[in-house]
């Protein structure tokens, strides 16, 4: 109880934990008027989080148990009240809380949260440990570890060396007899990096004259000064009067610090402490480097971009949803909306996927705006680097923000134009942790709430997307032809169940598409080749038995990789080597069976060499670009015709632009088709079109694709052959309609898992009962075991609710629900053993 004598406060602070409430703190003193959206530091329970400051009450609250903050962190708000209100839409739409919305949105290192450091007491000696070994074998091997470290060691630490994720059970009882001491101490807090930097003194060295002057009398007795003076001097003009770091005139000229403090002493230069901002070096012109906003437009761009700059002048919002062809020159568009944005004084958001699928779009960036002028915030980059580019865009300083999903929460303070690039992808929906979000459609919300353009762009615009454009919620603005004269690619299927009748077909490839690729190659052409599975083989099977192995913690089977000769989950990592027989009935041949990109690769060079030709393959799949820059050299190397094909994953399917590439071929289309997910012909779809779409952009040849498939006449085939997105969308919205899919409904799961099968189930039967029957816009169905029934040693169970749209436009309805079964489950059956997650649009299900 906080003593009445003294001025105490309160602030209504939300934290980053799951519960949807926020918690009252006392602060000692007056609150300045600017405290709500500063971030605090916060005790809850035994731990310490960091929080934002959401409301002040207006009364004091009567409840006795209140605590006091720790620490406030920032001297002023780092959230505003526009941005507090987006992030509380974000936790109510998707239902999760408000305070683990925020910290999605702050950079890593602005969280800073507590560790547990853990000591022995004092010297433990070996009789103690052998005597607690006796009853508690584990605690005295926690024992033995600490009595080897003379100072404190982490909890993380711990439980690495030990492998164990559950000792503080453990390290309880050892506190509580006295043997150890448990701290906690707040770690995690990304800081500026502050430096020393030299200014010219203008009043020393004002003119050219004077640094003559003074380098004459400073040449003879101190060389190092005088070279030292020279270096800050030219630099001093080239930046514009900027403060010159220490470290590289050091670096530099080769003196020492001690140089340069003897030119401050005799007044040459001020040395000051500057801030130095991190960046991570976006790009280095190698991909592109004319700006291409002085191309004069195209009819179709033109109209596109006068509709867009009337939205941005007028400072309404509007959401366009910018409809062009592969190569129809949709980022020229983007450039001059955001140029028009930049002449009212305003900034940019500009969402991609995948930052590091595109090199070549952040250099066409640079290109048009000059580095200064950009911010680039994804999840690869250093703490320090996200820090550094999180003030500056809230300091104001850049005209354009460059991001990937969570950039969606840029403390853009003027925010003028949110642009999604690939609107379509999947990956601008997060899948954990909370809050679930599709950063399309927050950006949406948030140019809402901030008055601004929004413009969605695709060649094949998501069924949601297009549905808003044809109800008149968006505005649908068409780009059908290509830009510079390039034209779209022929396209044509190989049906290989025909081509395999007449036998022609060698491993994965038809001969048809083996012709094509030796013609190609002669010619000294580019080919990407497309297969949508990474690894040599899908799986192993024993040839006596039939039996495959498969995931010790999944249950689906496991990818054969041949370089490491080892067999991996896809999903939880778990990896094992390849058993020398069957461990079902000890069969001694093992056949690997079903392509993956590695064994692509290898047979194209096989069978090339069988014609005597000799070519440079390159792989591009997660396995060969895991490390920082792999991609952009992968690239590269392509671009400059040091090799001839690409095969790779969905990655060689985005967004290259690659002259010389005049074939594509999709090894194999079917492989997405006929998955138990609603959304299967719609990615098919998408991934062909976007593949096909990386040939033929130059003027001088039409390129060409040649997809092999053993469904030449299915729908969705069909149309990407025929490159019609109108006959897909018609056709594929019918069926969405008739199951009561989206675009028609909001598609919700309710995800159960948990180590014991029949409780998890049980849980998820009294989510289900809990949850309304009689609310008219709602279909409810489950639970059922979807298709991946035990993922990462857990038992999975699913319910699927639909909400019905034009019968609940607002969602209102679907979110009472699931607040009512939600709460009536938390009372009556959660429990720590089944983990449930809530999942609004979810793309799962499967
Ligand atoms: P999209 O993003 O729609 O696939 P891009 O913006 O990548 O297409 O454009 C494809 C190519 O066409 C790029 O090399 C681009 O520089 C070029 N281009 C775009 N618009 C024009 C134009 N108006 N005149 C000349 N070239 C253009
Ligand atoms: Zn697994």
């Amino acid at each position: 109880m906080p003593e009445l004598t003294e001025n105490i406060s309160f602030v209504v602070v939300a934290l980053p934990i799951p519960l949807h409430r926020q918690f009252t703190y006392s602060v000692k003193g007056e609150l300045p008027s600017d405290i709500i959206g500063r971030r605090v530091l916060a005790p809850f329970g035994k731990r310490i989080l960091t929080g934002i400051i959401v409301a002040v009450p207006e009364t004091a609250p009567s409840d006795h148990e209140i605590r006091p903050i720790m620490e406030i962190l920032d001297d002023a708000p780092i959230f505003n009240e526009k941005l507090l209100e987006f992030t509380k839409w974000v936790a109510e739409y998707y239902f999760a809380s408000w305070g683990e919305t925020l910290k999605a949105a702050l950079p890593l290192g602005m969280s800073p949260h507590d560790v547990m450091r853990v000591k022995t007491a004092e010297p433990v000696s070996e009789q103690i440990i052998s005597e607690i070994a006796k009853k508690a074998p584990k605690r005295a091997a926690l024992l033995r570890e600490l009595s080897c470290h003379s100072g404190e060691v982490t909890v993380g630490y711990l439980e690495k060396k030990l492998q164990s994720s559950t000792i503080a059970d453990q390290l309880d009882a050892l506190e509580r007899a006295g043997l150890i001491i448990c701290e906690r101490v707040v770690e995690g807090e990304a800081r500026a990096k502050i430096r020393k930097a030299a200014v010219l003194n203008g009043e020393a060295i004002g003119s050219q004259e004077q640094f003559r002057e003074v380098l004459n009398t400073l040449d003879a007795k101190a060389p190092k000064q005088a070279l030292a003076l020279s270096y800050i001097y030219i630099q001093h003009r080239r930046l514009n009067g900027e403060p010159i770091l220490a470290a590289d005139i050091v670096r530099e000229t080769k003196v020492n610090e001690q140089a340069v403090e003897g030119l401050a002493a005799k007044g040459y230069i001020r040395l000051i402490m500057t801030e130095v901002v991190r960046r991570e070096h976006i790009g280095d012109s190698s991909l592109a480097e004319r700006d291409e906003t002085a191309l004069p437009l195209t009819a179709e761009q033109d109209h596109a971009v006068r509709r867009i700059n009337d939205a941005i002048t007028a400072q309404k919002h509007k959401t366009f949803l910018l409809h062009g062809v592969t190569g129809s020159g949709k980022t020229l568009v983007y450039f001059h909306a955001i140029k028009q944005t930049a002449a009212i004084g305003k900034t940019s958001l500009f969402l991609v996927p995948e930052i590091s699928l595109t090199p070549q779009l952040i250099d066409r960036f640079r290109a048009a705006f000059g580095e200064r002028h950009i911010a680039v915030v994804h999840s690869r980059m250093a703490i320090g680097e996200r820090y550094d580019q999180w003030r500056q865009i809230s300091a104001g300083k850049v005209r354009v923000v460059i991001g990937t999903r969570s950039a969606i929460f840029a403390p853009i303070e003027n925010l003028g134009l949110i642009i999604i690039d690939e609107e379509h992808e999947p990956s601008y929906k997060q899948d954990a942790p909370a809050p679930r979000y599709n950063a399309r459609d927050c950006a949406v919300a948030r140019g809402k709430m901030e008055n601004t353009a929004v413009i969605l762009g695709s060649a094949t615009p998501s069924m949601e997307s297009m549905y808003n454009a044809s109800i008149g919620k968006y505005h649908l603005l068409e780009i059908s032809a290509r830009a510079d004269n390039a034209k779209l690619p022929a396209v044509r299927t190989v049906n290989m169940l025909n081509e395999r009748k007449h036998k022609r077909i060698l491993k994965s490839f038809s001969k048809e598409l083996l012709d094509a690729i030796a013609d190609r190659t002669e010619k000294r052409e580019g080919i990407i080749l497309f297969h949508n599975r990474r690894g040599f083989a899908t799986h192993i099977e024993c040839n006596d038995c039939g039996a495959i192995p498969k995931c010790r913690n999944c249950s689906v089977t496991l990818t054969y990789h041949k370089t490491a000769h080892q067999l991996r989950c896809h999903y939880c990592s778990y990896t094992r080597i390849v058993p020398n027989a069957c461990e079902t009935c000890g069969g001694l041949t093992l056949r690997d069976i079903g392509a993956g990109t590695q064994r692509i690769e290898e047979e194209l060079s096989e069978l090339l060499e069988m014609r005597g030709i000799k070519v440079q393959i390159a792989r591009m799949d997660t396995d060969t670009t895991s490390k920082r820059g792999a991609h952009r050299a992968i690239l590269r190397d392509f671009a400059e015709g040091k090799t001839d094909i690409l095969v790779g994953t969905q990655m060689v399917a985005k967004g290259l632009d690659f002259k010389r590439v005049t074939l594509v071929g999709v090894i194999n289309a079917d492989m997405r088709l006929f998955m138990p997910d609603f959304r299967a012909s719609e990615r098919t779809f998408q991934l062909l079109m976007q593949v096909v779409g990386r040939a033929g952009r130059s003027a001088d040849s039409r390129g060409e694709a040649l997809i092999q498939t053993s469904h030449p006449e299915h729908q969705t085939i069909l149309a990407a052959v025929e490159g019609r997105y109108d006959h897909f969308y018609g056709d594929e919205l019918q069926l969405r309609k008739d199951a009561y899919y989206p675009p028609f409904t909001r598609f919700v799961t309710v995800e159960f898992s948990g180590a014991d099968e029949q409780k998890t189930h049980e849980h998820a039967r009294w989510f289900a009962h809990f949850f309304p029957k009689n609310t008219p816009s709602l279909i409810m169905l489950g639970p059922a075991a979807p298709t991946i029934w035990r993922l990462r040693s857990l038992y999975r169970r699913l319910l699927i609710i639909k909400d019905i749209k034009h019968i609940d436009p607002s969602g209102e309805q679907l979110r009472n629900a699931l607040r009512t079964a939600y709460a009536l489950y938390q009372q009556h059956t959660a429990s720590s053993s089944v983990k449930v997650i809530i999942d609004i649009d979810s793309f799962g299900g499967l």
